[in-house]
């Protein structure tokens, strides 16, 4: 069992003098296994938060437990928690296996030979037998990303933090690592929890993922509920990619009004909509319809600006006026061809618009 609890944790720094709130009151529990995403753009306090966790940072408020017990105070030797930095953190001068059982022959009293045939079977499991007599030097990036990750599983910890462990490798390594980690975590079931500023990574690695902004966390969700049920403006436009398109309205006699276009709402609609006077609508590129003739209210005259294409899909970027720059992007078909400058009738169907409260941000429906 490892649960971890944050609740109400917080974190000021002095700035000279002046309060810096790194981390604002966060309350999340984290399951026993589970792999947990923290995400957000750079400066929100994902680090900070890891680094109280592991002990690393004193809590300015609230608590941090550990099946229960307060850990508040713990030094981090003492809180049976593995870390994974960016950097890897491994010793130049030791050899890999060296690097691996260290921690081991430090804080255990197992015998050399259990811990020999340790990391023995943990150099097999991530394929780094070969590299148990090198040097960190002598390693490539996702190689002594290996090794870091040997030398936490080793340790047979009851919490993994990662602080962007595959940030410092290339595209096609980290999206292979982030498969091979996920598939570890699962088999080895340690509570995990993953730092990130990468929204695939926390789209595609995390049971749940925790998202902030400013030291506030903004949703606690899966990928899907935060994708689908973004709880706020927030995590709207950061989860997905492209983004959500935004369009500020005027809630005026049943419709919605904006500089470019008007919406009329269903009854329905409005009813969540309720006394708010200005909302954001909200719509996925990917439901943005592209259609040959309009033919209803949430049909609109656009013209295409450019096309950028990915491969299996378009990303097109269109404007409402001949002229103007591009107001929004809609995904289509790969196979799709439209071209600059190209008149295109563009649907936002009811069904699929998020909106939210302007002034408050908060999600509508
Ligand atoms: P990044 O993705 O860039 O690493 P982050 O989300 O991990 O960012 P943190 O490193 O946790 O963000 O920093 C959160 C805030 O706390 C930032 O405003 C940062 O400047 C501030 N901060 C972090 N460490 C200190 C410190 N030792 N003293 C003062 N301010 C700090």
């Amino acid at each position: 069992m490892a649960e971890l609890t944050l609740d109400n944790v917080t974190k000021v720094f002095d700035d000279n003098g002046s309060d810096i709130v790194a981390v604002d009151d966060v309350s999340i529990d984290i399951a026993d296994g589970e792999f947990l995403v923290l995400v957000g753009p750079s400066g929100c306090g994902k680090s900070t938060t890891l680094r109280m966790i592991a002990g690393l940072e004193t809590i300015s408020g609230g608590e941090i437990r550990l099946d229960g017990d307060v850990v508040n105070g713990k030094p981090p030797r003492d809180r049976d928690i593995a870390m994974v930095f960016q950097s890897y953190a491994l010793y130049p001068h030791m050899t890999v296996k060296q690097n691996m059982s260290f921690g081991l022959e430090e804080s255990t009293d197992m015998s050399d030979g259990e811990i020999s045939s340790l990391v023995t079977e943990t150099a097999e499991m991530l394929s780094i037998s070969p590299l148990l007599e090198r040097k960190p030097g002598e390693l490539s990036g996702g190689q002594q990303q290996r090794v870091a990750l040997g030398r936490a599983i080793v340790r047979d910890p009851k919490v993994f933090l990662m602080d962007e462990p595959l940030s410092n490798l290339d595209a096609k390594l980290r999206s292979q690592m982030r498969t091979e980690l996920q598939r570890l975590q699962e088999d080895l079931g340690v509570t995990t929890v993953y730092v990130t500023h990468d929204q695939t990574e926390a789209m595609t690695m995390g049971d749940r993922i925790a998202i902030l902004n400013d030291g506030v966390l903004q949703q606690v969700a899966t990928p899907l509920e935060a994708y689908h049920q973004p709880a706020n403006l927030f995590v709207a436009g950061f989860v997905g990619e492209p983004s959500m398109n935004f369009f500020e309205m005027e809630v005026r006699d049943g419709r919605l009004v904006g500089d470019q276009f008007d919406y009329p709402l269903s009854e329905e609609t409005l009813a969540a909509v309720g006394d708010a006077d200005r909302v954001t609508l909200g719509i996925r590129p990917e439901d943005v319809q592209l259609v040959d003739e309009g033919s209803g209210d949430h049909d609109f005259g656009t013209v295409v600006d450019v096309v950028e294409p990915m491969g299996n899909e378009n990303n097109v970027y269109l404007g409402f006026a001949t002229d103007g720059p591009a107001d929004f992007v809609a995904t289509i078909d790969g196979m799709r061809t439209l071209e600059a400058g190209q008149p295109v009738v563009a649907r936002i169907p009811e069904s699929a618009i998020h909106l939210f409260d302007t002034e408050t941000g908060a999600a509508l429906r």
